[in-house]
C-alpha cells in the first residue's frame, strides 16, 4: 500500500504466517517525541520522503505514536540459547511495523526498539535508553560502511520519558531496518512449541525470503542449512577481520539471512589478543574474540537440530545430513579469513605457508600488544615506523619475509597497496571515540560530536588527514573497557 507523500510502502508477509508466530500489538505512546538522528540517505534508498520523516507526524511514527498507513504492528515470537541456555523469548521490547517494499524491489522490515512492553516483555519495561540506541545507530552504521551485513538504523527519536535502570535515563527509540528478524530463536521456537506443518512453513516462508534460488533444489531444507552455514561462515569472518565482538552471540542473536544484529555489548579490538571479552556479563569468555567462529559453529548446530523433521523421514539420515552440512562451516569460515587475511596483508595467489604468515603476525602483535587495526593500517601505507612493533627484531625478520611473499606474485606494488587500503579500514568505531559522542549526546545533548564520528566512519577504509584524530588509541587505563547489555 504505497502512501505516495510520505513513501511507505508497506507488505505485511509475515502477519500471513500461523498466529502462533507473533502477537498483533501496538507501540505504547510517548509523551514528548524528538527526532534525534534521521538517517537520510537510508530513508532516501527505502523510498521514504525524508521531510516528511522529520515532520511532527513522520517522527511521531518513529516514537510509536502514530500507525503510518499500511503497518500492521506486532511482537514476533521466539526462543533462543541465551549462554548456552535454552528459554523462550520473543520481542519483549520490539514491535515489527511491518515489511517496506523499497523502490528496488527490496523487502525489508521496520521494527521499532524499545516501543513499550508487548505479552513477550517478562520482567522488562519494554523501554530503551538513549546512550545504547544511538551506540546501535553508530556502530550497526560503521559496520555497514565496511562492508559487512548487517541491520541498519533508520532513526533514533528522544521519548521524553524517563526509564529506569541502574539510574534513571532519557528514553530513545530505535528505528531498525532489516533483511528480516528471522533467528535462529525462531527456528527453535517453532520446532520446539509448534507443528511440523508450521516448521515447513517457516521454513518455506525463509526460503521464499532469503535463498529462492534453493527453492527447486531437490532437498530445499538441506539446501537452506547449506546456505545459512555460508553465510555466517563469511559473516564471522569479515568480524574476526576487522576485530568486532559481537559480546552476545546467543542464539536470538544469530539472523537466517546472514546479518548481523543485536548491537548491546559488542566493541571493536583495540590491541589484537584473541581472548578479548568487553561484556561485564560475559563472565566465562564465552563470546570472547577468538571463540566467535566456534560459537557460531554452535548455533548453527541448534539450527540444525530444529531442521531435522525436514531434512529427511528417517531420523537417523536426517541427523547425517545436518552433521556432514555442520561440519563444513570451520571449513567454510577458514576459508573465508584466510582469503580476507591474504587481502589484509595484500597478497593475491595462493601459497602453502601463508598461513603461518599471517599467524606469525597476528602472534607477534599479541606478545607485544600492538593495535590490531593500526597495524594493519600502518602496512598498508609502508609507515613502519608508526607500528608498535617497529624496532623489534622479530617484526623485522617478519617484515621481510612478508615483502618476499609479496615479490613471489605478478602484482605491482601499486596494486597490492590497493588491495590492502580496500581491506584495512583506516577508523573503526574506537571505543573511546563512541564513548566520548555518547557522552556529548546524552549529558550535553550535543549531537555534534557524534555526527563528527559518523561522518568518519562512514568512509573507514579512506585514510585522509582529518581522520589521523580518530585512528589514536584512548590514554593508557587500569580499568579494562567493559560494557553492557543496554536494556
Ligand atoms: P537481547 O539481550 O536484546 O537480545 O534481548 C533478549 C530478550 O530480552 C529479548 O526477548 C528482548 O526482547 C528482552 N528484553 C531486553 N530488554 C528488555 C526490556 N527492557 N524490556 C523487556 N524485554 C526486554
Ligand atoms: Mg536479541
Amino acid at each position: 500500500m504505497m502512501n505516495k507523500e510520505k513513501g511507505w510502502n508497506f507488505d505485511n508477509s509475515y502477519e500471513r504466517l500461523p498466529k502462533s508466530f507473533f502477537t498483533s500489538h501496538n507501540p505504547t505512546s510517548v509523551l514528548a517525541p524528538k527526532l534525534i538522528i534521521l538517517n537520510e540517505p537510508l530513508a532516501e534508498s527505502l523510498g521514504l520522503n525524508v521531510e516528511e520523516m522529520q515532520s511532527e507526524d513522520g517522527v511521531a511514527v518513529f516514537a510509536g505514536n502514530r500507525i503510518p498507513e499500511g503497518a500492521s504492528p506486532l511482537a514476533q515470537a521466539y526462543a533462543g540459547h541465551q549462554f548456552g541456555h535454552f528459554t523462550m523469548l520473543g520481542d519483549g521490547r520490539a514491535v515489527l511495523l511491518g515489511e517496506q517494499i523499497t523502490p528496488s524491489g527490496e523487502r525489508v522490515d521496520i521494527q521499532l526498539k524499545g516501543p513499550g512492553r508487548t505479552p513477550y516483555s517478562r520482567g522488562g519495561d519494554g523501554r530503551a535508553a538513549l546512550g545504547p540506541m544511538l551506540r546501535e545507530y553508530i556502530i550497526s552504521e560503521a559496520m555497514h560502511a565496511l562492508g559487512i551485513p548487517t541491520t541498519r538504523s533508520l532513526a533514533v527519536v528522544a521519548t521524553g520519558e524517563a526509564v529506569i535502570r541502574e539510574t534513571a535515563l532519557p528514553g530513545a527509540i530505535l528505528t531498525r531496518v532489516a533483511a528480516s528478524h528471522l533467528r535462529v530463536g525462531t527456528f527453535q521456537y517453532v520446532a520446539k512449541w509448534g507443528s511440523v506443518e508450521e516448521l515447513q512453513i517457516l521454513a518455506d516462508y525463509t526460503i521464499k525470503r532469503h535463498y529462492p534460488d534453493i527453492e527447486a533444489d531437490e532437498n530445499r531444507y538441506l539446501s537452506l542449512l547449506q546456505e545459512v552455514i555460508k553465510r555466517q561462515a563469511a559473516l564471522i569472518a569479515k568480524w574476526q577481520l576487522v576485530g568486532f565482538i559481537h559480546g552476545v552471540m546467543n542464539t536470538d542473536n544469530m539472523t537466517i539471512s546472514g546479518e548481523t544484529i543485536d548491537y548491546g555489548p559488542c566493541a571493536f579490538m583495540d590491541a589484537y589478543d584473541p581472548a578479548t571479552v568487553f561484556s561485564s556479563i560475559d563472565r566465562q569468555g564465552r563470546y570472547a574474540y577468538d571463540n566467535q567462529p566456534y560459537m557460531a559453529g554452535w548455533n548453527l548446530a541448534r539450527f540444525a537440530e530444529t531442521l531435522l523433521p525436514l531434512l529427511h523421514d528417517k531420523q537417523e539420515q536426517a541427523v547425517e545430513l545436518a552433521q556432514d552440512a555442520i561440519s563444513n562451516f570451520s571449513k567454510l569460515y577458514q576459508a573465508n579469513w584466510l582469503e580476507g587475511m591474504r587481502a589484509k596483508l595484500g597478497i593475491f595467489n595462493e601459497e602453502i605457508e601463508d598461513e603461518s604468515l599471517i599467524n606469525d603476525l597476528l602472534t607477534l602483535m599479541e606478545k607485544n600488544q600492538a593495535d590490531y587495526t593500526n597495524t594493519f593500517r600502518a602496512l598498508t601505507y609502508d609507515k613502519r615506523e608508526e607500528i608498535d612493533l617497529f624496532g623489534i627484531p622479530e617484526f623485522s625478520q617478519w617484515y621481510e619475509l612478508w615483502q618476499a611473499r609479496l615479490s613471489r606474485q605478478e602484482e605491482s606494488k601499486a596494486s597490492v597497496q590497493q588491495l590492502m587500503r580496500n581491506s584495512n579500514p583506516a577508523v573503526i568505531p574506537r571505543n573511546h571515540r563512541v564513548e566520548e559522542a555518547l557522552e556529548a549526546a546524552v549529558e550535553q545533548g550535543d549531537y555534534s560530536v557524534m555526527e563528527r564520528l559518523l561522518n568518519v566512519l562512514s568512509k573507514p577504509y579512506a585514510y585522509t588527514p582529518e581522520k589521523k584524530d580518530y585512528c589514536t588509541l584512548p590514554a593508557p587505563s587500569n580499568q579494562p573497557y567493559r560494557t553492557f547489555c543496554g536494556t
